[in-house]
């Protein structure tokens, strides 16, 4: 089946997307004062998935500038990394594994991760499509940090994820176009979307 590859300006558009996502990330957290540097944890070993085939191929653009022993490297920790958290599972554990991009904590597609690594430390709210509305504290350090400085969490600063989010659900819908609904729902850890390669088109009567 044919690689699926973002269009010039949908590449454009989501690096866009996440630039925003970092702007508004780096607002907060220099308001509450979190930084990353020092921490005892690394976040990269937290178990996330995603759901877009838009991220999926753009983490694809990253991971196709690495040198093939990279690559190779890469493969075999995702190769590892899928096998360990599916046991895990299995089991009832959520799995905390390094992320197989991780090189001695440097992330090898920087500026091509995923939403999550962009978002996931500072307060946030998101308003769902259904008027929900909701909110996250943070990392382990930021919610210190929010307990100590302010009387409640919901003074402290968040950062808005609702329009962000709808941008790239905008984004993932002109990417897929008139075929989206018959595209399987992705749900994927990122070693599973570096093991299962990048994603594929689907067959139709027309294509
Ligand atoms: S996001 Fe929070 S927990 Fe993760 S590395 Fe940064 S400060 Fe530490
Ligand atoms: S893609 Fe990069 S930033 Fe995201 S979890 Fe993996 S190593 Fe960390």
């Amino acid at each position: 089946m044919k690689e699926l590859f973002l269009p010039p300006e949908l590449s454009c558009e989501i690096g866009e997307i996440y630039q925003s996502m970092a702007s508004d990330y780096d607002t907060v957290a220099q308001t509450i004062h979190l930084t990353c540097s020092g921490c005892p944890d690394n976040c990269c070993d937290s178990y996330f998935l995603h759901y877009t085939y838009s991220e999926w191929a753009y983490l694809w653009e990253g991971i196709r500038r690495l040198d093939d022993a990279q690559l190779d490297r890469i493969m075999q920790r995702s190769r590892d990394y899928v096998e360990q958290s599916r046991h895990l599972i299995v089991q009832g554990q959520r799995p905390q594994l390094m992320c197989p991009l991780n090189d001695d904590g440097l992330c090898s597609v920087y500026s091509h991760r995923l939403m999550i690594c962009r978002t996931h430390g500072v307060p946030a709210t998101l308003t769902r499509p259904d008027g929900q509305h909701l909110r996250f504290p943070g990392c382990f350090r930021c919610q210190e940090i929010v307990n100590d400085s302010y009387a409640v969490e919901s003074e402290a600063p968040a950062m808005d994820r609702t329009v962000l989010y709808r941008r790239l659900a905008q984004l993932e819908s002109r990417f897929l176009g008139n075929k989206r609904g018959l595209f399987p729902k992705v749900k994927l850890s990122i070693a599973e979307m570096i093991v299962s390669g990048p994603p594929k088109d689907i067959k139709t009567n027309g294509a």
